[in-house]
């Protein structure tokens, strides 16, 4: 069996699987590489679990922070109930564990007075990106 001549430059020695028009062999990576074939990929091995892409992940955030629970958030993106949650966080459990008054209604309807401390105590709660969000919708 001829060498790779690509590799015999580089010092290694590997068989050419390739005849190039040269007439000089060329082994596979190296015949690739010329003709710009990205490497073959064992198929049927795709990554295990998948994660979300990032529009999935904005667009859970998006219904969480719309009120939406992780069970619907779950059905309607197509994501394990582990990643809603993840991603969708917890943002009302939280905001009602840091609320001083416990006016929030089970249905996610805040019916409450909004007393300056009150606010404060919300907003204090709040993750950064949730206050971004509610920022961008008073705007
Ligand atoms: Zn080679």
């Amino acid at each position: 069996m001829s060498l790779c001549v690509h590799c015999k430059q580089t010092g290694r020695l590997a068989g050419g699987t390739h005849l190039l028009p040269s007439g000089s062999w060329c082994c596979d990576e190296h015949w690739r590489q010329q003709l710009g074939i990205p490497k073959s990929q064992p198929k049927g091995e795709t990554a295990v679990a998948k994660k979300p892409d990032e529009t999935t992940i904005a667009a859970i955030r998006a219904d969480a922070a719309a009120g939406m629970s992780t069970e619907q958030i779950r059905v309607k993106r197509h994501v394990s109930w582990p990643t809603a949650k993840k991603y969708a966080g917890n943002g009302l459990k939280h905001a009602k564990k840091n609320t001083p008054t416990r006016s929030a209604a089970a249905n996610g309807e805040i019916t409450l007075k909004a007393t300056p401390a009150l606010l404060d105590g919300i907003w204090n709660s709040l993750s950064l990106e949730k206050k971004a969000e509610l920022l961008t919708k008073l705007a």
